[in-house]
């Protein structure tokens, strides 16, 4: 009865994804970053947050994809408009994501 006991497995899966809080995946270099590392929040600030903890460990790590990715989103800081727009539209692509558990 292996295919019974699989069934049942996938089931069981589903439910416990569903009874965990819903969440969307982005990556650091989708969040301005250097690597592949995913994020996983329910809110666009709770993203943001990881990623820029996440940063500032890569920073004093002092690895050097960080750090140029870094530099790059201070100068984008430098005109406020810029940034604005640019959150703008990471929260977007974040608010368009699907949600997954
Ligand atoms: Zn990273």
């Amino acid at each position: 009865m292996q295919a019974t006991s699989h069934l049942t497995f996938g089931i069981e899966q589903n439910k416990r994804q569903i009874e965990r809080t819903l969440m969307k995946t982005m990556t650091c270099k989708q969040l301005g970053g250097a690597c592949n590392m995913e994020f996983h929040a329910n809110s666009f600030e709770e993203i943001t947050e990881m990623s820029k903890k996440h940063g500032m460990e890569m920073f004093q790590e002092g690895d050097e994809a960080h750090l140029q990715a870094m530099s790059k989103m201070k100068e984008l800081m430098q005109a406020p408009v810029t940034m604005e727009k640019w959150m703008e539209d990471r929260r977007r692509e974040f608010e368009a994501l699907p949600d997954t558990a």
